[in-house]
């Protein structure tokens, strides 16, 4: 099924102050596994199943994309799904889209208070959870490991070898990651974050040891989640404009930062420029 999919993901290009944009639609890849958290699952359920676990568990906020794909994927290829979510008062709350999504796809949840869940990562939090469910396949926050990075080097392939730069939005850095490992040296990936911070940089350089790479946060709007109404506008009139569907947390602060940065002249007609559209659209179906 991944490499099916993964096969004909279609470009469309839009023009913007004489500069040609190449949108590389992974938001058309599938409804609910869609963007770029279909290339972050894909190796991952592959080893999941070769281990022989019947359990896929990952983390996440009420709105993650990745806690939605992954319910979906573990539903598709026949394993049972368990959320960890932020937030032990949701617990009481009617689930919005994104949960009853994953719920529609057998995922069962585990609602926590949010300072147990900044200690996913200790050691003591892994170990309990790997004594309660010892044949699970434990995916971290974002899916972002390994597998999901050489995933997401499936992104590009041969015909992008041509564009000078390659932009795509930013939120654990498994993507860009992918990304820039199977870029050509010449070739400039810009990563637009979604939320500040300078770890950011730090846990990109732990996955690659290439240098043709930045991260933007000019375009941030004071954090992960957080909106202004420049964006809305902006996202609206693209929308329009366009007839292509952004998301406000990831795609739609990428456009509004490239679209500035065309403004602004640095971007110039000649320069060839692939766009990732990530996805992330699930939220907005319901
Ligand atoms: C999850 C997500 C991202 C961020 O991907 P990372 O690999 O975590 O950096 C970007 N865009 C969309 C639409 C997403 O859902």
């Amino acid at each position: 099924m991944f490499d099916e999919i993964a096969q004909s993901i279609p470009t469309q290009i839009i023009e913007y102050e004489g500069v040609s944009l190449h949108i590389k639609r992974l938001d058309l890849i599938h409804a609910q596994i869609s963007g770029n958290k279909f290339f972050k699952l894909k190796y991952n359920l592959m080893q999941a199943r070769k281990l022989g676990c019947e359990n896929i568990i990952s983390f996440g906020g009420a709105y993650s994309n990745h806690i939605a794909a992954t319910a979906f994927a573990a539903h598709f290829f026949g394993f049972n799904s368990l959320g960890i979510i932020r937030g032990e008062e949701l617990k009481h709350k009617q689930l919005n889209p994104t949960l009853l999504t994953a719920q529609k796809y057998g995922m069962l949840f585990e609602f926590i208070p949010r300072e147990q869940y900044r200690l996913k990562n200790t050691s003591s939090f892994m170990d309990e959870l790997r004594l309660k469910h010892p044949h699970a396949y434990i995916l971290p926050e974002g899916g972002t490991n390994h597998l999901a990075i050489l995933g997401c080097s499936e992104i590009l392939n041969y015909e992008d070898a041509h564009f000078d730069y390659i932009c795509c939005a930013v939120g654990t850095g498994g993507t860009i990651s992918g990304l820039i490992e199977a870029s050509q040296d010449q070739q400039r990936i810009i990563g637009f974050s979604a939320l500040k911070g300078d770890f950011l940089k730090t846990d990109v350089q732990s996955w690659t040891t290439k240098q043709n790479w930045q991260l933007i946060d000019t375009y941030v709007q004071g954090g992960y989640a957080k909106t202004s109404q420049a964006l809305h506008e902006f996202m609206q009139w693209f929308e329009s404009k366009y007839h292509i569907p952004l998301e406000p947390i990831y795609t739609g602060k990428m456009l509004y930062g490239i679209f500035d940065m065309i403004r602004q002249g640095k971007f110039h007609v000649q320069d060839k420029i692939l766009v990732i559209h990530s996805g992330g659209l699930q939220g907005r179906q319901h």
